[in-house]
């Protein structure tokens, strides 16, 4: 396989430090060509010294002229916000753009990338769960791989290697069920974001912990799902698995199932993203079969966690309700996470708030921008309504 020349959009996070220990192992084989960041200069300097990369990207402005003042960065090309970051995206020696920045900020550099030609690995929730539609339409029309780099697609990716589409029964993502899957409904009430941003298997951002924590993360990959594999609502289950060893699953018409087991690290599933059809050097330890271990499976409590119940009528809904789905949510958080809204009620506030909206089938990318700006203002009022 020739090297493969790689841009990392969000290089300085947990996706961006699993991904450049997956470059580290494979040096013959991945290359870094761009990294962009946010706030963190000093680590980007960093990256870019070890592995060589000619052009950093930094979105925040104020960080960009402190990184620029601070002397760490010569020799190389620094560029600055969403501009910036879309010309990290589309450089021309780059075949792969892992787009790992959070956000709604991810959008447009990865919509430059696709139609760049850029393959796709793909991090970043809020592209396919706001703009499913134009990403996977343009990513079609311009010929490129959409890779997927999240732990449960890639597992079902793998799985449907030498499937047809028309042959597959139900995607089966698991999920670990989070911090609270065993805790009562009273133990719910006073649940603290301390508590909230522990998570048992995986070391990820606070966002993402405290998604994990609600089901609205397993939520928002169920959505991903739908466009990444084409399939609808209805072929779509959840699985808790708690332990994270089983990353996701296919079960086939003739009832097999064939399922994904790696130890509960991004770095499995970046190595394949990046590297398939070949297969990588492992950078972690593997599964040990010479030890005995069990693996459970039961079925979510949508009850107890609603959200992933929320998700699954957004999509049924359909266009916008996603997006509204998504923002809603984001905003819960950011209260539960000032202490302005309880645990157990960022379920209420995306359900209140996708209720109070009518979902439209965008015909844009501001469409879906103008959806999402209505939902935050909505779910705002809703959450200092109730909390
Ligand atoms: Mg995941």
């Amino acid at each position: 396989m020739k090297t493969k020349n790689l841009t990392i959009l969000g290089a300085t996070g947990s996706i961006g430090d699993n991904t450049l220990e997956v470059v580290r192992g494979n040096r013959d084989r991945l290359n870094v060509v761009g990294i962009a960041g946010n706030k963190n200069y000093q680590k980007l300097a960093k990256i870019a010294d070890e592995f060589d990369v000619k052009n950093v990207g930094i979105y925040d402005e104020k960080t960009f002229n402190e990184a620029k003042e601070s002397g760490l960065f010569k020799g190389r090309n620094l560029v600055l916000g969403a501009e910036g970051l879309t010309e990290i995206a589309c450089l021309p020696e780059a075949d792969t753009t892992v787009a790992a920045v959070v956000g709604t900020t991810a959008l447009k550099p990865t919509l430059s990338a696709i139609e760049a030609g850029k393959d796709i690995a793909l991090a970043n929730k809020e592209l396919l769960v706001m703009a499913g539609k134009f990403v996977m339409g343009s990513a079609k029309r311009k010929g490129v791989k959409m890779l997927p780099l999240d732990s449960e697609h890639n597992a079902i990716f793998q799985c449907l290697q030498g499937e047809r589409k028309e042959d597959i029964a139900k995607l089966l993502i698991t999920a670990s069920g989070g911090m609270f899957r065993d805790y009562t409904p009273e133990q719910m009430l006073t649940i603290t974001p301390e508590q909230a941003l522990k998570h048992p298997n995986w070391n990820m951002g606070p966002k993402v912990t405290i998604d994990s924590s609600t089901l609205a993360n397993k939520g928002l990959e169920v959505i991903e799902a739908r466009w990444l594999f084409d399939v609808d609502a209805d072929k779509i289950q959840v699985v808790v698995q708690k332990d994270s060893l089983v990353h996701s699953m296919v079960q086939f018409v003739d009832g097999s199932v064939v399922a994904h087991l790696s130890p509960p690290s991004m770095t499995f599933a970046i190595s394949h993203s990046l590297l398939c059809p070949e297969r990588g050097k492992n950078v972690r330890e593997p599964i040990d079969f010479t030890k005995p271990f069990a693996i459970d499976f039961r079925p979510p409590n949508t009850e107890l966690f609603p959200c992933l119940k929320h998700a699954f009528s957004a999509l049924r809904a359909g266009g916008t309700a996603t997006t509204v789905f998504n923002a809603s949510n984001e905003v819960a958080v950011d209260y539960f996470i000032k202490g302005k809204l309880p645990w157990i009620k960022i379920a209420t506030v995306v359900g209140k708030t996708l209720e109070a909206t009518q979902a439209i089938d965008p015909q844009n990318l501001d469409e879906v921008l103008d959806a999402d700006a209505e939902a935050r203002v909505k779910a705002s009022e809703i959450a200092q309504a109730i909390a």
